[in-house]
């Protein structure tokens, strides 16, 4: 990949998982080098056909919000090209026909962006066009937080550090941010392509319909799209940000920002964030931004490590012999595990696409520690379920509740999923909401319900069995299979 060496008529910009103008590193620099930027999102086949569930609210958000791009591009003079089809062939096609000088786009870290973009550059460079990447997903790529011997971290408190370190002597540079009002008016219009003209009112973006796609219950979800849901969340968040640290624990409590499907998909700048959480100078603004660094971590764990990708980041938990009962895997799917706590969690997943952080610690750490599974096929169901799904971040989730990651929950600390509920739902609001059976079950029952006698669950109308399932194992045994599984391959290490 080649820096453009000099000045081009024009450039084109390539949108892929950073769909906002503000704040947009690669946006702003194909205007640096171009007298005029053409810009392009591709709808890209080789990811849509492998989705199995057509009803996907990721493509819906994505759908939504590159319309608010599209349009936004539009009121300011210019045009969204968008296509369908193989990105690869896509971007190498619109480049030579359009006769850009350079493609513009913002780096990815997982191992097949990587592939497809070493593939594109490659293609380019034969007609003398480059693809210039520029870091805007994370605060700092991989290479620029290292330990004192110029290696990567593989522990996250001495990498915070060194993180938090680099930034305070640097703050302006890496948190700079691009404004795009100085240069908008540079924008190219698509017509110089052989497309036909479009109408004027609206930019042209094919519907969900005609990418294969159904509407899902995104907007009964109220989950805000675009650049401007993302404002409006950061814009609730704010004044909340202070009490981050005390409320962020607690599922029944509106305590974190939800801001993560926005971080997935680039409708709002990380520097813009990192900077917020820094100027708000409070312990809820600096817990936030610890949250924020997890993100960068497992970026660069990502970039670093791809073996993490289907393989154990310490390779000797790759022989754990999980025992990979079915039925168990399908009773935690379908939230029926007996576990209240577990099984709201799931079905806020099923539901919504979103499950709280403490919560997919709790129902990860129980399918891989209670139901001993391949924690590979939870993090298979998570990324085909969560909205906000990254590859980095429920990888390095997954591995971390699996004992499997760098810097992983030790194999022998096993969450209890009774004290867990207790501790962090102890009135069970959020067990009730997800799971009304339990609607009358008081805050002493509703945590373990099978304790209730016969004559309280007749009561409570939360029949064990009947109303609620009975719970699939019994946690004592379960962690004691688990310590023998991992002990076993945890000798020596
Ligand atoms: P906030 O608490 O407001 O945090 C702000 C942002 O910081 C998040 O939006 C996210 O971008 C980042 N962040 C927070 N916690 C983490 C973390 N532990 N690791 C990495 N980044 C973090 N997060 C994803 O974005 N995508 C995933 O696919 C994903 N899978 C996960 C799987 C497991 C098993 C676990 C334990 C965690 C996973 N997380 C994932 C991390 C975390 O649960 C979510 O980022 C968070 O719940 C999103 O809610 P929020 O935006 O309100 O978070």
């Amino acid at each position: 990949v080649f820096e453009p060496t000099s000045p081009h008529d024009a450039t084109l910009m390539w949108f892929r998982r950073d769909l906002r103008i503000e704040d947009n590193a690669a946006f702003h620099a194909a205007f640096s080098a171009g007298r005029a930027v053409h810009c392009v999102f591709v709808f890209d086949t080789e990811i849509l056909n492998a989705l199995t569930n057509r009803a996907d609210r990721r493509v819906e958000f994505i759908h939504a919000s590159v319309i608010e791009l599209a349009q936004r591009l539009h009121d300011a003079g210019g045009e969204l090209i968008v296509c369908h089809g193989r990105a690869e062939d896509e971007i190498v096609n619109l480049a030579q026909r359009l006769d850009v000088g350079a493609v513009y786009a913002n780096r990815d870290y997982e191992p097949a962006a990587k592939a497809r973009d070493e593939a594109v550059a490659r293609r380019l460079a034969e007609t003398g066009i480059t693809l210039a990447l520029r870091k805007d997903h994370t605060v700092f790529d991989s290479d620029e937080v290292l330990t004192g011997d110029g290696r990567p971290f593989s522990v996250y408190t001495p990498y915070k550090n060194a993180w938090l370190k680099r930034l305070q002597t640097t703050d302006a540079f890496y948190l700079k941010s691009y404004p795009p009002e100085k240069y908008l008016n540079r924008l190219a219009l698509g017509s110089r392509t052989s497309r036909p003209p479009r109408p004027k009112g609206a930019p042209h973006v094919p519907t969900l319909e005609e990418l294969g796609f159904k509407p899902t219950n995104l907007k009964e979800l109220n989950i805000p799209t675009g650049a401007s849901g993302a404002r409006q969340l950061l814009n609730d968040f704010k004044r909340r940000m202070a009490r981050y640290h005390e409320a962020r624990d607690y599922p029944a409590v509106k305590g974190t920002s939800y801001l993560s499907v926005h971080l997935r998909f680039g409708t709002i700048s990380i520097r813009e964030l990192a900077a917020t959480a820094r100027k708000a100078a409070s312990e809820g603004g600096a817990v936030w931004l610890s949250e924020l660094i997890w993100r960068d971590f497992y970026c660069m764990v990502l970039d670093r490590n791809p073996h993490v990708v289907g393989h154990a980041y310490k390779r000797q938990y790759e022989d754990i012999a999980f025992p990979n009962d079915k039925a168990l895997f399908t009773a935690w799917c379908e939230a029926r595990t007996g576990y209240p706590i577990v099984d709201a969690a799931m079905r806020q997943i099923n539901h919504s696409g979103y499950m709280h952080n403490r919560l997919r610690m709790i129902a990860a750490s129980f399918l891989v520690k209670d139901l001993h599974c391949d924690w590979r096929w939870g993090e298979r169901y998570f990324a085909e379920h969560l909205n906000d799904f990254d590859l980095a971040a429920n990888n390095g989730g997954w591995q971390w509740a699996a004992s499997t990651g760098c810097d992983a929950q030790p194999y022998f600390r096993i969450f209890n999923p009774v004290t867990q509920s207790q501790r962090f739902d102890a009135q069970g609001k959020f067990i009730k909401k997800y799971l009304p059976e339990m609607a009358r079950v008081d805050a002493k029952h509703i945590h373990a319900p099978w304790l209730m006698s016969a004559d309280e669950q007749q009561r409570v109308g939360c029949v064990i069995g009947r109303d609620y399932p009975a719970p699939v194992v019994d946690h004592a045994v379960a962690r004691a299979i688990a310590l023998a599984l991992f002990g076993r391959v945890a000798k020596g290490s």
